[in-house]
């Protein structure tokens, strides 16, 4: 018999104590141990036969995992662990970073929520994760804990392909750091699913804008969901250099739709899924402008 969900199979279930026993630990075992924090990624794909990891490594009670830090001078910390409705109940995250907690919010169910984080979120890579976008253009920086000790990684060089990442053997994220934003800035997230809770992104687009010292004297950045093989940020530079107006915000859209390469799937065509690209980006592109001109 053939069957869709093979069923959880027996792993060993290991909880290290320090960052240093976890990488250790994951280095050693490369190939056959998995970190893991939320698990709704992991055990799902653990319970699809797609992962067979012998290990899975609870990371979410190390030291800092649990900090979500705002330092009203320099930045926002979300430890690896922080929960999404713990995140979008943050007032300090609705203050300063609004468009995390709205992509937050777009997440599955409230339940899910209780147990996914952005740095699982992150992690899985996969090009279709609702929140990536809003870290993309909040310019987050990944803490990463591995072997040879601490680093920081620029989100917007960590992804390279679907489910693959910069991140090597023993490396664990501990946290996802936030610049300040821009004075000024705002942000908006649509998703496009074939229901209004709980799946996953068919496109999903994320626009935020400043006032800059641009020829235009603004600045915009758009970060697409579901449409490349990794997250993907169109040029949207030409707002920067022209005045921001229905016609190059329109002009815009339709270079973030020739700039991706959807694939078809059981939730969208390719076609459906560029013409949806550029209709969302206009409608997220006209939000922030409206708020911020
Ligand atoms: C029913 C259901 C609905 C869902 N709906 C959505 C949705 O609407 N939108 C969406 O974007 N996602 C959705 N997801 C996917 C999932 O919930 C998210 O990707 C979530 O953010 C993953 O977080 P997690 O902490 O549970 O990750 P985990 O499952 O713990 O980990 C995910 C991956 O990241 C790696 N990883 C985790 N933590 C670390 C770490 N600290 N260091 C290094 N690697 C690590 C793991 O090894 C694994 O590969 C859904 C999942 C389910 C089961």
């Amino acid at each position: 018999m053939i069957t869709a969900h093979p069923g959880l199979p027996e792993f060993d279930y290991i909880k290290p104590t320090t960052l240093d026993e976890a990488s250790t630990f994951l280095a050693q075992h490369t190939g056959e141990a998995r970190a893991f924090i939320g698990g709704t990624d992991t055990f799902v794909r653990m319970r699809d036969g797609a992962w067979q990891d012998k290990y899975l490594v609870d990371v979410k009670g190390l030291p800092g995992m649990n900090d979500l830090k705002f330092d009203p001078a320099k930045e926002l910390t979300v430890g690896a662990a922080v929960d999404m409705n713990r995140l979008i109940s943050s007032p300090d995250v609705n203050a300063h970073y609004p468009v995390l907690a709205e992509a937050a919010h777009t997440v599955a169910s409230y339940q899910l929520r209780t147990r996914a984080t952005i740095a699982g979120n992150i992690c899985n890579a996969s090009p279709a994760g609702d929140t990536v976008g809003s870290c993309l253009v909040l310019d987050a920086q990944v803490r990463v804990h591995g072997v040879e000790g601490e680093r920081i990684k620029p989100l917007r060089a960590f992804f390279k392909g679907p489910g693959k990442t910069v991140l090597k053997a023993g490396d664990i994220v501990t946290a996802v750091q936030f610049p300040l934003p821009p004075q000024g800035a705002q942000g908006k997230y649509i998703k496009l699913g074939r229901n209004a809770i709980g799946d996953l992104a068919i496109v999903g687009v994320t626009a935020f804008g400043y006032p800059d010292r641009t020829p235009s004297g603004y600045r915009f950045l758009v970060a697409l969901a579901s449409v490349a093989p990794t997250p993907f940020m169109p040029d949207m530079s030409l707002l920067s250099k022209k005045p921001v107006n229905e016609d190059t915000i329109n002009e815009e859209a339709d270079v973030a739709m020739n700039s991706v390469t959807p694939i078809d799937d059981v939730r969208g065509s390719a076609r459906y899924r560029k013409l949806m690209v550029r209709n969302l980006t206009r409608k997220a592109l006209n939000d922030v402008w409206e708020k911020i001109r």
